[in-house]
């Protein structure tokens, strides 16, 4: 699984970001390595990931949940989505795949437009771990620069597709200058059982103040129509998230002011 680290970015010319992303993908690229075979297991476990690496799972604000959704934008359910969150005032972080953004370009800057962050998925949907460590490189960088030219918002966040890390793909996202996120609650939105009860009761079960939600605005990746769930789920999600007191936002905000690190607590 690991591959042969990048030249690393000379340490004075890296912003206070770049050198907490940077802190953030040793100690997880440290754990990995002590882990053995068992981290990709380990780090794909929220609750395990959430108390053993914490700025990886996206712990931030004790007062904040950030929402973040993967896989789009797609023209056919990414507008659903923009309309939900409008109506409730809500913004959040996209992670992007490079492949559906080529396609739909206007859709990507509509995102921006209404306040949302853009990250970085990939270009590919596919696992990190057994890839070519050049070929992974210019699949994330390739990404962040699309997004970058159709948005011109310069991604901060990296969460590799499926959530799989792998010692190449952290040390990607750190020569790229990209915070690898993952996440503490997801709705398992994808699959073809869900339901928005489904999704709602899922993603409550490990909600809690300063977590990252994880749910997709596209079905490229998953059962056909599974978006519906996650998009049934938003509006009790939210409200559901403001009965507790918690904002929610993109991981921008969620990030702010969280101390060294942008993950302490
Ligand atoms: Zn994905």
């Amino acid at each position: 699984m690991s591959q042969p680290a990048p030249a690393a970015e000379p340490v004075k010319t890296r912003s206070p970001a770049r050198r907490r992303a940077a802190a953030g993908g040793v100690a997880a690229t440290a754990l990995l390595a002590a882990a053995g075979y068992a981290g990709p297991a380990i780090t794909s476990w929220p609750r395990l990931r959430a108390r053993l690496l914490p700025g990886l799972a996206g712990i931030g604000r004790p007062d904040h949940i950030a929402l973040t959704f993967d896989d789009g934008p797609d023209l056919v359910s990414t507008p659903a989505f923009l309309e939900a969150l409008a109506a409730s005032g809500t913004r959040a972080t996209f992670f992007l795949l490079g492949s559906m953004l080529v396609k739909a370009p206007e859709l990507g800057r509509e995102l921006v437009a209404a306040g949302h962050e853009v990250a970085v998925h990939g270009w590919e949907h596919r696992y990190t771990t057994f890839r070519a460590p050049g070929a992974l490189y210019d699949d994330v960088a390739r990404t962040r620069d699309l997004i970058g030219d159709v948005t011109g918002r310069r991604p901060v966040f990296f969460r590799p597709p499926y959530g799989v890390l792998s010692a190449g793909s952290l040390s990607v996202a750190r020569r790229l200058g990209l915070r690898t996120v993952l996440w503490t609650a997801w709705g398992r939105d994808w699959e073809e059982r869900a339901t928005p009860r489904s999704v709602l009761a899922t993603v409550t079960r490990d909600l809690a103040g300063g977590g990252t939600v994880l749910l997709h605005d596209s079905d490229c990746t998953s059962a056909p129509r599974a978006w519906h769930s996650a998009l049934g789920a938003l509006p009790m999600l939210l409200d559901e998230c403001a009965g507790r007191g918690l904002r929610v936002g993109p991981l921008a905000e969620h990030f702010a002011a969280a101390g060294p690190g942008g993950s302490s607590r």
